[in-house]
């Protein structure tokens, strides 16, 4: 390496997972000239406090940070924030920056990550509707929760349901609107739906599943007054999260004629089409070797598992992508750890009781486990994490018997039928 000439690798995006990817390369003492370009004013920080404690008032900006800038710099690592990539030129091998300069590269690694998605009903653009994906949607959103306002929130995933778990514990009047017929529906099981249904009705939450909505109503000022449903009547509103997803970052991509598909594709080596251009994170359709189809996931792992890929590629090592993904929620004094993905299962076992707030849902494919959703239960995650990974064979009884250990599984022999 001292001998060779001095490349320079790129990344656009200045989120989790470039933040990660930051890291890695410092560690494995990567010798070419690295410029992260990010849009945000501030370094890479993490997200999830955004809808849990930093939303609750308990954590400060600071402590979102990654790593504070001066880490990176003193790296020697080029920090361009508050800049948008505008357009890749892929033949010559720049980058235009909306402040009008142009940056060469190398290697470019896009981190593009993923923006909500919103809706186009009626009122959609009254004041008062939030959105919830960065510092400053969290500190707009935060100010609006004070005790007796009513909050509507459009959609029961994670991130609705931990914003609705802070406000009322402000006093706030909550109510959430869930299309589906159960909470969290595209991510977890009957089960853990149920337990968050009755977790979130309990602490005084007007939870409406099968509620689908048409628009929003104007009270005085362009002020949102109301949320209107598909099957009739208006549920009044002070403030408004909408909460229903998101869409991968992929327009920089797809304009410099990368493949994309719902995401940047990329191998398990996280390298696109293109030889000089790797992808990772939100903004990816990735292969992962754990899985037989491309996914896109949206989460912190999998951000940190690609940035890690992406830094072997880039020196040079082969090593593929390869490992479960996992995802955890706050809510109330629940912790949810989650690992695998649980789609396509044939077989659920529960540990545990709901009743008692600790439990866990395995889920079986063919015997073999594939997903773990843990309640209250670090130990299912931990355990579950490793046998997802071996994709091992267990017996369901062993799985819901509260008298075997869990630990005693990983040192366990492979069940053979
Ligand atoms: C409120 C909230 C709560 C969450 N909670 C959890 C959780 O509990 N657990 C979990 O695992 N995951 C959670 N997530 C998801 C997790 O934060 C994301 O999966 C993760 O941040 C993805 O990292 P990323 O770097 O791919 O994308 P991002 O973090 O979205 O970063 C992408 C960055 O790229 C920038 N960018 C985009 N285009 C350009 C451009 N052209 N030029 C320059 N910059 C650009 C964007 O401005 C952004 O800063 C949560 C997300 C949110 C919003």
């Amino acid at each position: 390496m001292a001998n060779k000439q001095k490349e320079t690798t790129v990344i656009i995006g200045g989120g989790h997972a470039a933040g990660a990817l930051l890291t890695t390369l410092q560690q494995k003492n990567y010798q070419h000239e690295v410029i992260l370009v990010g849009e945000e004013p501030h370094p890479p920080y993490q997200r999830p406090p955004l809808s849990k404690n930093y939303l609750a008032g308990e954590a400060d900006q600071e402590s979102l940070y990654l790593k504070p800038r001066s880490v990176y710099e003193n790296a020697g690592h080029h920090l361009r924030l508050g800049v948008r990539a505008e357009q890749i030129d892929r033949d010559n091998k720049t980058i235009r920056l909306s402040d009008q300069s142009t940056l060469k590269y190398d290697r470019l690694v896009l981190a593009t990550g993923s923006h909500v998605r919103r809706l186009t009903a009626p009122g959609a653009d009254l004041k008062g509707i939030h959105y919830l994906h960065d510092i400053a949607d969290s500190d707009s959103l935060r100010e609006q929760l004070v005790p007796g306002k009513r909050l509507v929130i459009v959609g029961g995933g994670y991130i609705g349901l931990e914003v609705a778990a802070s406000a009322i514990k402000k006093g706030v009047h909550v109510t959430v609107l869930e299309a589906a017929e159960r909470l969290m529906q595209r991510v977890t099981g009957p089960e853990i739906s149920a337990f968050f249904y009755a977790k979130h009705s309990g602490a005084g939450v007007d939870v409406r599943l099968n509620t689908a909505v048409t628009g929003f109503e104007a009270g005085g000022q362009g002020y949102v007054s109301g949320v209107t449903l598909a099957s009739g009547g208006t549920v009044p509103a002070d403030i408004v999260l909408v909460s229903v997803g998101v869409v991968p970052e992929t327009a920089l991509a797809e304009a410099a004629g990368l493949p994309c598909d719902d995401g940047i594709i990329v191998d398990e080596f996280t390298r696109t089409e293109d030889p000089a251009i790797l992808a990772i994170g939100d903004c990816t359709r990735h292969r992962n070797l754990f899985f037989e189809k491309t996914q896109r996931l949206e989460s912190v792992a999998n951000a940190v598992d690609q940035a890690r890929t992406a830094a072997a590629t880039l020196m040079g090592e082969k090593k593929p992508y390869d490992s479960p993904p996992w995802f955890w929620s706050n809510q109330y004094d629940v912790r949810l750890q989650m690992v695998g993905l649980s789609q396509n299962h044939d077989q659920r076992v529960l540990r545990g009781s709901p009743e008692d707030k600790w439990f866990a849902v395995f889920y079986l494919r063919e015997s073999h486990l594939i997903a773990v959703d843990a309640v209250n239960l670090p130990v299912a995650f931990m355990v579950g994490k490793t046998l997802v990974q071996q994709r091992r064979k267990v017996h369901s009884e062993i799985l819901s018997d509260p008298d075997i250990e869990l630990k005693s599984l990983v040192s366990a022999p492979q069940t053979s039928s």
